[in-house]
């Protein structure tokens, strides 16, 4: 967002003001004045725009579609509108599950052409699907970010999805100092990533931050005002 970037290069080093944590993909209510707090949601018919914070992520998570899930599909397409609803997801593909892949597919690709059409990021669930991923961003020519949330993986699955402008969000695997993803997130421009803590209650967005800025050898405020800059790239598409 332009007029984010100038406001902070305006301020020079001095970005008081913009030290914000961003939880770009967690499943819990973790709002404070400091954070912006992604909380995500697994769409059934029972939600409604009450249950919902000031900011979250809806979608259909391959590990809880049922045979009700075309009726969840309609609350979620009356509900992805909101302002309140940032991105959509997380969605996906994961061949670890009996829902078959090609089912996985079809869902998918509906979420794919909500986001497209309300011109909002996509969160994306992948779990040993990256060719079948790649292959569906190629030929659908989506023109929204897509952000594979949680990933872990090692360096030729990474640079073969920034080659075709994917998003990341690295959450706890950055901890480990044996985690393959160590180098990913060393290595990851400025502007292609954010931080999140998906289903992990016993760890804080600030570790993920303080760890990541050590890894980037970058200062946490540095760290902070790049992030959510990307943050406002990512939601803010019209
Ligand atoms: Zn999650």
């Amino acid at each position: 967002m332009a007029s984010l970037s100038n406001c902070l290069r305006q301020n020079g080093n001095r970005y008081l003001g913009f030290q914000m944590f961003i939880d770009f993909h967690t499943h819990y209510d973790r709002q404070s004045p400091d954070r912006i707090n992604l909380q995500t949601f697994h769409v059934t018919t029972a939600l409604q725009e009450a249950d919902l914070p000031l900011i979250c992520s809806l979608g259909l998570h391959p590990w809880f579609v049922d045979e009700s899930w075309e009726d969840a599909w309609q609350n979620l397409g009356a509900l992805a509108s909101l302002d309140k609803v940032v991105a959509i997801g997380e969605c996906g593909l994961d061949r670890h599950i009996d829902l078959p892949i090609e089912v996985q597919t079809v869902i998918f690709q509906k979420h794919l052409e909500l986001a497209e059409s309300i011109r909002k990021p996509l969160v994306i669930h992948c779990v040993r699907a990256f060719a079948e991923l790649i292959a569906l961003k190629k030929s659908s020519k989506s023109s929204v970010p897509w952000i594979i949330h949680g990933f872990h993986k090692k360096m030729e699955v990474f640079q073969q999805l920034l080659k075709h402008d994917f998003y990341f969000s690295f959450g706890t695997a950055i901890l480990s100092d044996r985690s393959p993803v160590i180098q990913a997130i060393a290595n990851v421009p400025d502007g292609r990533f954010l931080l999140e803590t998906d289903d992990r209650q016993d760890i804080s967005i600030e570790q993920i931050y303080d760890r990541a800025a050590t890894l980037r050898q970058v200062s946490l405020e540095t760290l902070q005002t790049q992030l959510l800059e990307t943050y406002y790239q990512l939601t803010r598409l019209s």
